[in-house]
């Protein structure tokens, strides 16, 4: 019998219901049930391609090629295992779908309702998951918050789960704020008895209530919460805030978390093998150095909109034993005079991260050429590559006012440009060139010590791509293609010949990056970061 794990959250958003949804995830895996993740995200868009990261974080792409909520980023990582699109349900997708229906008449002559016609798609899209999937438990977590319009029909329709597969497959996880007072330096728990009482009037009875604290839970508190949310005292798990996210599943272990879901789920509490999971955690908290790592972007407001790169750069810092110093830095500054090198000096890398639009790319250009020139580790990505490509083609082969079409249309010397099948495309969702594709490696080059392979799959999300015309000029100019896809000859990386380490892709390695398998490219720009700060300081020494 397939087992269902519900996650919902009261009060406020940003509680962490992702990682707890992934966490729930890793503590199955680590018993060897076999799982998987769903999110649920109750807004109209189809899904998250078409928002701005400054609105919802990252958009998360899957191998399958969809553009998703960045949890799935988190899921992704925790239970070590590629998600697909159906992984990720939104309103929009359901109403798409039940609309589609109705056109081809499949209701036959039903008056088409919210229920039961969406909570029926709801719940057949969950189904769908757990069935493909193939897994033993499904975990689903339900984004927003308890009470939001829009969260409706989702909560009705895991509501009706519990009759539809038996209340002993499923379990109710609720996330909710304990917030100290300032003033007093008191826990309150009134949010949570707040919402909690709003989840039952729903019809959904928390098993397992997450509260999360900047402070450990009182006795009393957990008596309170435990009296008026009906609910065994056990079975109210801490949430400290933590500055590790991969720190929390052992957290959660030592409270008995696993082993009070499975046995709402009726399924035996085997002992959990997380050694990996353990060293890995203890290396990322005692590293031994460390490296500091300028990521010059355009959403660097919001890092949140790079979730999926952090989190590979602290991977790659784990595998070192280093500690990666992220500084963020908006590339508009190297706009308006400020020279790069006064902010960069100070850094032992940088990254350009992939991105849309003119705003910030002169600033990139600037930037890349610093890192060019003074022999700074350079990793570029997806537009980090073509602004590196932009900035080669300007400053070493002499090709005055190069540039993508992206962002001059009338520039003499288009060397990135729109990819041939994107000319005849206009609607904007789900038409990028997405997800994964082979890149074939060239022997003897960077990326092939690296990766050590000859041929890779990785993640793509764009819609221009080197111009094969000008392929020659800069290529006998020093710029090494040292990644392709095979059909179409499409540039996949790019490396120089006589610098340290600088290195761009089309595709977007961070998607790739688990916290126990570090993508290759990162461990090569922090190992590359940390020689580069030891020839710095010896240099300094020197002269000083
Ligand atoms: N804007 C560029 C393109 O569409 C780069 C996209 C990205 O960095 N993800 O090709």
């Amino acid at each position: 019998m397939k087992k269902f794990i519900f996650v919902t959250g009261g009060n406020v958003s940003s509680l962490g219901k992702g990682i707890a949804a992934a966490t729930i995830g890793l503590l199955m895996k680590a018993r060897g049930y076999s799982v998987t993740c769903v999110k649920v995200d109750p807004y109209l868009n189809v899904d998250a391609g078409t928002m701005s990261p400054f609105q919802h974080g990252e958009v998360f792409v899957t191998e399958d090629g969809a553009e998703t909520d960045l949890d799935l980023g988190h899921y992704e990582r925790f239970i070590d295992t590629n998600l697909t699109r159906a992984n990720n349900i939104t309103t929009g997708k359901i109403y798409q779908t039940v609309i589609e229906k109705e056109r081809r008449g499949d209701y036959l002559g039903a008056t088409v309702q919210v229920i039961p016609h969406i909570t029926n798609e709801i719940k057949e899209s969950i189904h769908f998951v757990a069935r493909e999937s193939g897994a033993d438990i499904t975990v689903v977590e339900i984004g927003g918050t308890v009470g939001d319009i829009e969260g409706g029909p989702f909560l009705e329709a895991i509501r009706q789960f519990k009759k539809d597969v038996g209340s002993e497959n499923v379990a109710y996880v609720h996330l909710t704020l304990v917030p100290t007072l300032t003033t007093s330096g008191e826990l309150k728990t009134k949010l949570t008895q707040h919402s909690v009482k709003e989840l039952r009037s729903l019809g959904i009875q928390p098993d397992v209530i997450i509260a999360r604290s900047s402070r450990p839970l009182t006795q009393g508190v957990r008596d309170k919460i435990s009296l008026f949310c009906d609910i065994d005292e056990e079975a109210v798990i801490l949430g400290l805030d933590t500055g590790l996210v991969y720190e929390i599943p052992l957290i959660f272990e030592e409270q008995g978390l696993a082993r009070i879901i499975l046995k709402k789920i009726g399924l035996p509490a085997t002992p959990a093998n997380f050694e990996e999971w353990k060293q890995m955690v203890d290396r990322m908290k005692n590293p031994t150095q460390s490296v500091r790592i300028g990521i010059v972007g355009k959403y660097v407001r919001l890092h949140d909109a790079y979730i999926s790169l952090n989190e590979a750069l602290k991977h790659a810092g784990g595998a070192l034993n280093t500690e990666v110093q992220i500084h963020w830095i908006d590339s508009t500054r190297f706009e308006d005079g400020e020279n790069p090198e006064d902010a960069l000096r100070e850094m032992d890398g940088i990254i350009i991260p992939g991105g849309f639009d003119i705003r910030g790319i002169e600033g990139k250009i600037r930037t890349i050429q610093y890192a060019r020139e003074a022999g700074v580790p350079f990793l570029g990505l997806c537009l980090g590559l073509q602004c590196a490509v932009i900035e080669f083609a300007r400053h070493v082969a002499n090709l005055k006012d190069a540039n993508s079409t992206e962002f001059n249309a009338s520039t003499p010397y288009p060397v990135i440009d729109l990819l041939p099948e994107q000319k005849r495309i206009f609607y904007k969702g789900g038409t990028m060139r997405l997800g994964a594709y082979p890149c074939h490696i060239l022997p003897e080059s960077l990326s092939f010590q690296l990766f050590q392979q000859e041929v890779v799959h990785e993640r793509h999300r764009h819609r221009y791509e080197v111009n094969n015309e000008f392929r020659q000029v800069l290529e006998s100019r020093g710029l090494r293609v040292s990644g392709w896809f095979p059909d179409g000859e499409l540039v996949e990386i790019i490396e120089l010949t006589g610098h340290p380490f600088f290195l761009a892709t089309q595709f977007h390695p961070e998607y790739k990056s688990r916290p126990t398998h570090p993508h290759p490219l990162f461990v090569g720009l922090v190992a590359h970061s940390l020689s580069h700060r030891r020839v710095k300081s010896l240099s300094l020494r020197e002269t000083g």
